[in-house]
């Protein structure tokens, strides 16, 4: 392996295997072409290794280690597949400063965020590990009293998991995790820009006594090609995406082919609603979860808020007091609080975002502009305020750490601005009466609602959205039952 970073980091990362190549039938391997893709620190720009880059022929044969392994890892005992997921539980923590170290370089995100993904990403393979083994199918008598309807689950069989780079560890053990236990084997694409983190947790689960075959991971810079090979192949059962609403469109269109069975995590617009009898407090620092976490690049990222008019102000004096001190520089820094963004094209975007809601007339009471050039994709915390409702960032993914700011005066004004939106996965709310709170979560479309908590990620919980921001769900028994099928038999005795 030969990552190139600096020396300080090294010693860390010599306690953990970042393989490079790709994982096919157990073997670490090159690309088919030898081409190679460069990896870099968004802190830096700096190219930190270079791994793999997949092409077509590759992809055949992953799909033909996956389809050579899947019958001995579908029948092996629950039990033995969850001790194995067990195992890669306690290792993810035990390298975990590794981990994050890694998360860190080639994402950019703060250790302190690095940390938490890492611990969020290890626990899928411990509640799946847990949750597996009590599977039950149901034995029921048919209305009529004619026979018995025998239900139960089987592995959908060979999967194909693709992840994006905000969360290169969770996103990859989210689909890993249930896939494995169900029984399926896989082949993973992770994001072009951070494929190391899921390298890592590959060979630790290598380490953890994976058969050959069960997992192969497949880097590339060709992912339009690669995976439409591999969503082609008729022995292919299931797609688990996450990413942009766009890729996954494009993606389900492919998948229509061959009829597979599809998990979607796509895009959000979380709305973040303060209502007049809220803890301002408590929101402020709901606010900054739901808004700062990986520096607003997250799926879950609150992109507008929506601040009832008694407390309007209050509310963002409290929050640009906060963004004002959020420390910004390099993720693997240890004083570190907001990261860079993934990119220096992530840059222009939130900017060009920004500038059109100025333009519209909105005001930045905080940030707002894009530093001079220097090294690393950085862009300040922002908060605007007075943001007119046809500004772009009311309606598109910002993806950086912006906080447009809207003031309401009526419920009902704003569960229309709420749900004026294609997408639905997460809203965030806060209100002192639980009841009205509770009233008011189903009034918004959305797969998820966090009220009076600005965090919902939770393994246990079924993660995913409504509308154009998702099918399926991932995490919770939910995720399991995605990556199997159902098949009744219909028996007289
Ligand atoms: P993206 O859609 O650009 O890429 C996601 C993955 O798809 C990457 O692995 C990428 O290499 C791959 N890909 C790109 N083009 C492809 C193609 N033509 N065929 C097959 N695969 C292709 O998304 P991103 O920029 O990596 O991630 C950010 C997006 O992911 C945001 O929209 C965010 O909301 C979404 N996201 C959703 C969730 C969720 O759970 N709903 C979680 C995290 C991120």
């Amino acid at each position: 392996m030969s990552l190139r970073m600096h020396e300080s980091v090294r010693p860390v990362l010599d306690r953990l295997d970042v393989p490079t190549d790709l994982l096919v039938a157990g073997a670490w391997r090159g690309g088919h072409d030898g081409g190679r893709i460069d990896v870099r620190d968004p802190a830096t720009g700096e190219v930190l290794a270079s791994v793999a880059d997949a092409g077509v022929p590759d992809a055949q044969d992953a799909v033909d280690a996956a389809a050579a392994a899947a019958a001995g890892w579908a029948a092996t005992a629950p039990r033995a597949r969850a001790e194995l997921l067990l195992r890669v539980h306690t290792l993810m923590h035990e390298r975990s400063e590794e981990l994050a170290l890694l998360i860190s370089l080639e994402n950019g995100k703060s250790l302190a965020d690095a940390r938490s993904e890492v611990a969020y990403a290890a626990e899928f393979f411990r509640w799946y590990g847990e949750e597996v083994v009590r599977l039950r199918g149901q034995v029921g008598l048919s209305p009529g009293g004619g026979n018995r309807l025998v239900v139960t689950h089987r592995p959908v069989g060979i999967s194909v998991l693709i992840t994006p780079w905000n969360f290169p560890a969770a996103m990859a053990t989210r689909k890993i995790a249930p896939a494995l236990a169900a029984g399926c084997t896989a082949i993973l694409k992770p994001a072009t820009e951070t494929p190391l983190t899921a390298l890592a947790v590959a060979a630790l689960l290598q380490e953890a006594g994976l058969p050959d075959g069960v997992l192969n991971v497949l880097t590339t810079r060709r992912p339009g090609p690669v995976i439409e090979a591999v969503l082609t192949d008729p022995r292919t059962r299931m797609l688990s995406f996450t990413g942009s609403t766009e890729i996954g469109r494009r993606l389900l269109r492919t998948a229509a082919d061959q009829v597979l069975k599809c998990g979607m995590e796509l895009g959000g617009n979380a709305p973040f609603v303060v209502l007049a009898d809220a803890d301002v407090d408590a929101a402020v620092e709901g606010a900054m979860v739901a808004k700062m976490r990986n520096g607003g690049q997250a799926c879950t990222a609150a992109n507008r808020f929506f601040v009832q008019a008694p407390v309007h102000d209050t509310f963002v004096e409290g929050l640009v007091a906060r963004m004002a001190d959020v420390r910004v520089g390099p993720g693997s820094d240890e004083r570190t609080q907001c990261g860079p963004l993934i990119n220096d094209d992530a840059v222009r975007k939130v900017d060009e975002l920004v500038q059109d809601a100025l333009a519209r007339g909105a005001r930045a009471v905080l940030g707002g502009a894009r530093p001079e050039d220097g090294p690393g994709s950085y862009y300040p915390p922002t908060v605007l305020v007075d943001v007119p409702a046809d500004a772009r960032l009311l309606h598109e993914e910002i993806f950086g750490p912006v906080a447009p700011v809207v003031r309401f005066e009526r419920e009902e004004e704003m569960l229309t601005m709420v749900n004026d939106t294609e997408y639905g996965l997460v809203s965030y709310l806060y209100t002192g009466e639980l009841g009205r709170g509770l009233r008011l979560a189903e009034s918004i479309d959305s797969g998820m609602v966090g009220l009076n908590r600005g965090l919902v990620s939770d393994p246990a919980a079924p993660f995913g959205g409504t509308k154009q921001s998702g099918l399926g769900r991932e995490g919770s028994t939910e995720g399991l039952l995605e990556f199997m099928e159902t098949q009744y038999v219909a028996t007289s005795w």
